[in-house]
């Protein structure tokens, strides 16, 4: 526990959720509804995506080979079994795979994303990323960057705005991801996005590039559970993201926080 305690450093009430958290959580508080509200804008199956224990190392005994392992969850007839895999893998993380597959799993399109995550922002108390990476705390951030993230977020999204018109944010548990749903970008060229991308950072956004240029195309499923924090990835609108604190937003308060994390 100490070693773990002096490793990660986290926002005041978030922690790794336990097992049996995870488990009330997926059966009792996962909404299917919202999530096929969400994948509405997805044409064609989605295919999803979980990990078990890779960085919590918590996971189901029974699945200790397969826990660092990331796990496609692409053939299912209804939701209902998506809700059935995750209630049994009980992941830390689940995500969806943003390409758009036509017939005989051809990829067809990719939703463009771009991640913005608070390990990346330099923190007056905490440093750069380099500076994390070396005391190996790449995975850890504190409530400035978390606020940071979020001022990039807002910031890159109205720059994307001259661009896009279809688009939604989401606090992914640690930072915030943009979906872009406008047609045109689902068929953007591999070097077209890598072409934004790089616009993008030479902004000063500290994105992830390989979520943009579609090498990564799993992205966090939103209502889902982010294990690593405790928190439920939701979208945010943008008009509401100034006042969001994630920190102690009911929205994302999985029950099982109980008033432990308002208080
Ligand atoms: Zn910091």
């Amino acid at each position: 526990m100490l070693v773990y305690m002096a490793r990660y450093y986290l926002p005041q009430g978030m922690r790794y959720a336990t097992l049996e958290e995870r488990k009330q959580f997926y059966t009792q508080e996962f909404s299917l509804q919202k999530v096929q509200e969400w994948l509405k804008q997805h044409k064609g199956k989605a295919k999803f995506a979980a990990v078990m224990g890779r960085h919590t190392k918590i996971y189901p005994e029974k699945y200790r080979e397969d826990a660092g392992t990331t796990i496609v969850i692409d053939d299912y007839k209804g939701l209902n079994e998506v809700q059935d895999y995750l209630v049994e893998f009980l992941p830390e993380a689940a995500y969806y795979d943003r390409n758009v597959y036509g017939s005989n799993d051809r990829k067809t399109g990719q939703e463009l994303a771009f991640d913005l995550d608070p390990e990346n922002i330099t923190c007056p108390i905490h440093g750069t990323l380099a500076d994390k990476m070396r005391r190996h705390q790449g995975l850890s951030f504190c409530k400035i960057e978390l606020e940071l993230v979020k001022e990039q977020a807002l910031s890159l999204y109205e720059h994307l705005e001259a661009q896009f018109s279809s688009m939604k944010i989401v606090y992914s548990g640690r930072g915030f991801h943009i979906h872009v749903f406008d047609p045109e970008a689902y068929a953007l060229s591999t070097k077209e996005r890598r072409q934004i991308a790089q616009k993008v950072k030479e902004k000063g956004y500290k994105i992830d590039e390989w979520v943009t240029a579609g090498d990564m195309r799993l992205i966090r499923l939103p209502y889902s559970l982010h294990g690593l924090v405790s928190r439920i990835v939701i979208p945010v609108e943008k008009g509401e993201l100034d006042s969001f604190k994630p920190v102690h937003d009911k929205r994302c308060l999985p029950k099982f926080l109980g008033n432990s994390a308002t208080s």
